[in-house]
C-alpha cells in the first residue's frame, strides 16, 4: 500500500480519450516529472490542467491532468488522472513512461481495494462497485447503486448493533453480578432478540431469490422432440436468426443461447438439441447436454407439435418437467390440430405458431405471471445478491439454530453469549470489519483492471 500504482481506467481500444489513473504517495510528484505545463505539486486539489506528457525532451501526447489530493479521493490517497488520447499507442506509451519512473502497474481491483483498506468503503460497497460495472439492465443497476449507497451495509450494521447491546449487557451481568442496579438479561430477552435477528436474516435470504433473478435472470430451456419448432421459437423470441432452422430433424446439435428482457428481467434462453433416442454420436452428446440444461433451468418451455398426436417421447418429456416451472407450448397452431391435451390437466398451456408470430405475446405474459414479474415494478431494489455475503448470512442462521437449541436446553447465558459473538463477528465479515488477506486477494482479483 505504500507504493504508487497506475493503470488504464478506460477500455483499451480506439476512442477519443483514455484515462490513466495513478494513486499513491508519489502520484503527483511522478506525474509532475513527466508533465509539461503547470507545476502540479503546487496546484490546488481537485483541479484539472492542460499540458503535455514528455519523455526526455520528446512530446508524447497532449493531455488534461486532474490532480486530487488525499483524503477526498476514490482511494483516499493522492490520485492523478491523465486524460490522454485514446487508442492503443498513446495510452500505452504514457503508461510505460509512468512505469519507467517507478510507478507499479495496479492489480485488478487494486484502487477499490485501497478504498476499502483506507476505510472509505466497506466490503459490501466494494462488491457493489463491481456489480454496478457489470450491470446489464436497469434493475441490476438499481440494486447495485442501492448497495453502493450503503442500504445493505446499514441493515447489517443495525443487526450488529442490536446484538452488541445484548452481548454487553450479558457481559456486565457476568462480570459484575453484585451490581444490582444493572438490568439483568433474561432468557426471554435473549429469545426475543434472537427471533428479531433471525426474522431479519431470513427476510434477506427470501428476498435474495428476487435479487438473484434481477442479477442472473431466468435460465430458460426450450426443450422438445426434434422438429417441433424449438429453433423457430428461439428466433421469434430473440427476433433474430441466431439458431439454424431447417426441416431436417437433429439440426440443432449444440446449445444455442440468447437473452431477452421481460419486464426488465433477463430471460436467458437456451435452445437445446431435440431430445430423442439416437445412435448418432454427436447428437447423443447434444441430447445429454439438453438433459443437463433441463435440470438447471428455472423455466422450461416444453414444445409440442399441434399437428401430431402426442408421442412416447413427448410423454417422457412431460414427465421430466413435472416438478419444474414449465410452460407447455403447443407450436404449429396454423396446422390442423391432431394433438389432444385434455388428459394433461395443466393450466400452463399456450398455443403458438412461429410462422405468423402467433401466441408469442401470450407466452411472454404467461412467463410474467409464473414468476410474478410485475412485483419488480414497485420493488425498492434493496437486495443482497452476492454469494459470499449470502453464505455468511446462512452461517449466522445456523448459529441461531444452535442458540435456539441452547435456550431449549437451558444452558447458561454465558455459553450462549459465545454464539452471539460469533454471529456478530460473522455479520462483521460481510461488511469487512474482519477479513483475511486471502479473501481480499480473491475478491478483488475478480475486478477489472483500473477499478
Ligand atoms: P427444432 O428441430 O425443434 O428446432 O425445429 P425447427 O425450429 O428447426 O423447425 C422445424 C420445422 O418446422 C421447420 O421446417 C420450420 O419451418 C417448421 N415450423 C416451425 N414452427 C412452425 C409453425 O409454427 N408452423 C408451421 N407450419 N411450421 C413450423
Amino acid at each position: 500500500m505504500n507504493d504508487t500504482i497506475a493503470s488504464i481506467a478506460t477500455s483499451l481500444g480506439i476512442s477519443a480519450i483514455s484515462i490513466i489513473r495513478v494513486s499513491g504517495i508519489d502520484a503527483i510528484k511522478i506525474v509532475n516529472k513527466i508533465f509539461k505545463g503547470k507545476d502540479l505539486e503546487s496546484v490546488p486539489s481537485h483541479t484539472i490542467h492542460y499540458g503535455h506528457i514528455k519523455y526526455q525532451e520528446e512530446i508524447i501526447d497532449e493531455v488534461l491532468v486532474t490532480v486530487m489530493r488525499a483524503p477526498k479521493t476514490y482511494t483516499m490517497e493522492d490520485v492523478v488522472e491523465i486524460n490522454c488520447h485514446g487508442g492503443i499507442s498513446a495510452t500505452n506509451k504514457v503508461l510505460e513512461i509512468l512505469f519507467l519512473n517507478g510507478i507499479r502497474e495496479a492489480n485488478p481491483g487494486e484502487f477499490t481495494k485501497r478504498a476499502f483498506l483506507n476505510g472509505r468503503i466497506d466490503l459490501v460497497k466494494a462488491e457493489a462497485v463491481m456489480d454496478l460495472i457489470n450491470s446489464e439492465t436497469e434493475k441490476e443497476r438499481k440494486v447495485a447503486i442501492n448497495n453502493l449507497q450503503g442500504n445493505s451495509s446499514n441493515l447489517i450494521r443495525k443487526l450488529r448493533q442490536s446484538l452488541i447491546d445484548i452481548i454487553s449487557n450479558i457481559e456486565v451481568n457476568i462480570d459484575y453480578p453484585e451490581y444490582e442496579d444493572i438490568y439483568e438479561v433474561t432468557m426471554k430477552d435473549l429469545e426475543v432478540k434472537i427471533l428479531e435477528v433471525k426474522n431479519s436474516l431470513q427476510k434477506i435470504i427470501r428476498e435474495a431469490e428476487d435479487g438473484k433473478m434481477i442479477k442472473d435472470g431466468i435460465t430458460t430451456a426450450i426443450i422438445g422432440r426434434p422438429n417441433v419448432g424449438k429453433s423457430s421459437l428461439l428466433n421469434r423470441l430473440l427476433e433474430s436468426e441466431k439458431a439454424i432452422v431447417t426441416d431436417i430433424p437433429g439440426t440443432t446439435r449444440d446449445i444455442v443461447e440468447g437473452t431477452i428482457l421481460i419486464s426488465g428481467i433477463k430471460l436467458n434462453i437456451i435452445d437445446t438439441a431435440g431430445i430423442r433416442e439416437t445412435s448418432d454420436k454427436v447428437e447423443k452428446i447434444g441430447v445429454k447436454k439438453s438433459l443437463e440444461v433441463l435440470d438447471n433451468a428455472d423455466l422450461v418451455l416444453l414444445l409440442l407439435n399441434n399437428n401430431e398426436k402426442l408421442t412416447q417421447e413427448d410423454y417422457e418429456l412431460l414427465d421430466k418437467v413435472q416438478d419444474k416451472k414449465a410452460i407447455i407450448v403447443v407450436n404449429k397452431n396454423d396446422l390442423v390440430t391432431k394433438i389432444d391435451l385434455r388428459e394433461l390437466k395443466n393450466d400452463n398451456i399456450i398455443y403458438i405458431n412461429t410462422i405468423e408470430d402467433n401466441g408469442i405475446d401470450a407466452l411472454k405474459e404467461k412467463i410474467k405471471e409464473l414468476f410474478n414479474l410485475e412485483k419488480f415494478e414497485t420493488s425498492n431494489y434493496n437486495y443482497i445478491t452476492n454469494t459470499r455475503q449470502l453464505s455468511k448470512i446462512k452461517e449466522c442462521l445456523n448459529i441461531i439454530k444452535d442458540i435456539e437449541i441452547g435456550i431449549q436446553n437451558e444452558i447458561g447465558l454465558d455459553m450462549l453469549e459465545i454464539d452471539l459473538k460469533n454471529i456478530w463477528n460473522t455479520l462483521g465479515s460481510i461488511i469487512g470489519e474482519n477479513y483475511d488477506e486471502e479473501l481480499l486477494d480473491e475478491l478483488f482479483s475478480k475486478f477489472c483492471v483500473g477499478k
